[in-house]
């Protein structure tokens, strides 16, 4: 067991900004490492180098099709979930030209709502629907703006500042009833929430390594649909990844990021439990210390684990300073050089200054009883220091 002492001599810090990203799974390491030293290009036939390396590529996309209860042929991957999602919308967009409508909701990540407003510069109308006040999508409302003119509608599973969880399966519905596309970002799910291509029922599923214990710089779009959704490639080239995406994909990143989630999608119920627990414990203590504070988006529909809080009275950077040693954020880590508010608390209708009071907490697979203690400790006294 690691010994955490908070001592300025000493800080072990205690981690818990884990939909930034995951630690590396040693397991996942392990099975990593093995393949470090396979260089044959796993596209080669030719010989059993390229063989090899093709037959663990291949053994990798199954175990990621598994976990999602997905067809491994439908497994694209991708350099993470940036390129997953870029992928999705440019190329749903572009390859169903009849329909001049693309979707989305104000509380997506940038690397959804970016590509989806420049799809403004290729002659689509760009909606984004606002979420109500517990950050999920108003279903009514969604349902009005979808029509037959709509092309993409992209919508993320588990938000990556909030945790709110989105009802994808619904949102499927409406959808498929107006002939769109469905996207899920679901790069926040895998080992926190079941992923299961079936039962959420959208069309393309976003995955990525990094948070879900895998490595950083790997990641899948998984294109389902039926018939197979068709897009058109950002890039072109080779041909691989079903010509969906070119380039020689990276053996030991892919087959860590197997691991990573046949491990995530075997142990998620039992990660789940735990992470709940420990986040519920955490809320306690900090609700119990500090009276005011408040819990950010909906509290029943909420990633096990992931807390965003409001601290009234103090920034988020006077928290941070003041939680020495407790790793947490302030936002997301992708907007962090944005010195503004986070977009995603003001759009639940946080005031500026209610936004720039709030804190994302997030415990993941490794965290101990232990370690949320003694964050329980420096959160009090911190909060004591800042007169809360
Ligand atoms: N989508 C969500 C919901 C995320 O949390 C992140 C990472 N912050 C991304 C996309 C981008 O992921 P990647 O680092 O794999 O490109």
């Amino acid at each position: 067991m690691r010994l955490h002492r908070l001592s300025r001599m000493s800080p072990t810090p205690i981690y818990l900004d884990h939909q930034a990203s995951t630690p590396l799974d040693p397991r996942v390491a392990a099975v990593m490492e093995r393949y470090v030293g396979c260089y044959g290009n796993p596209h080669t036939t030719s010989h059993s180098a390229g063989i090899d390396a093709g037959k663990a590529v291949n053994v990798a996309r199954r175990q990621i099709a598994r976990a999602i209860g997905g067809d491994a042929r439908r497994v694209v991957f991708t350099s993470g979930a940036t390129e997953a999602n870029n992928l999705a919308i440019f190329g749903a967009a572009r390859a169903n030209c009849g329909r001049s409508k693309a979707v989305t909701v104000a509380t997506e990540h940038g690397s959804v709502l970016e590509p989806a407003l420049a799809l403004r510069d290729e002659g689509l109308k760009v909606e984004v629907v606002p979420v109500r006040r517990d950050g999920r999508v108003d279903l009514r409302l969604l349902e009005s703006i979808v029509d037959e003119q709509t092309n993409i509608v992209s919508v993320m599973h588990i938000n990556n500042e909030t945790g709110v969880v989105q009802p994808i399966a619904e949102i499927a519905e409406i959808c498929h009833r107006a002939g769109a596309v469905l996207h899920s970002d679901c790069a926040q799910s895998m080992g926190r929430m079941p992923v299961d291509v079936n039962v959420l029922g959208a069309d393309l599923f976003t995955l990525s390594a990094h948070k879900c214990y895998g490595p950083k710089g790997i990641g899948a779009l998984y294109v389902g649909g039926r018939p197979r959704i068709v897009l058109k490639p950002l890039s072109l080239g080779g041909g691989q990844e079903s010509g969906l995406r070119p380039g020689t994909v990276p053996v030991p990143l892919c087959v860590a990021f197997g691991e990573a989630c046949r491990i995530s999608a075997e142990e998620v119920q039992v990660d789940a439990d735990r992470m709940g627990r420990l986040g519920a414990r955490l809320l306690g203590a900090i609700l119990h210390v500090c009276p005011s504070a408040r819990l950010n988006g909906s509290h029943r529909h909420r990633a096990p684990g992931a807390l965003n809080v409001c601290f009234p009275g103090a920034t988020g950077d006077e928290l941070i300073c003041a939680l020495e040693g407790v790793q947490v954020s302030s936002g997301s880590a992708c907007a962090s050089a944005v010195l503004e508010p986070s977009r995603v608390l003001l759009a639940h209708g946080l005031t500026n200054e209610e936004a720039e009071s709030s804190l994302r907490i997030c415990v993941g697979r490794f965290t101990t009883e232990e370690e949320i203690s003694l964050a329980e400790e420096v959160i009090r006294q911190g909060l004591c220091k800042l007169g809360l």
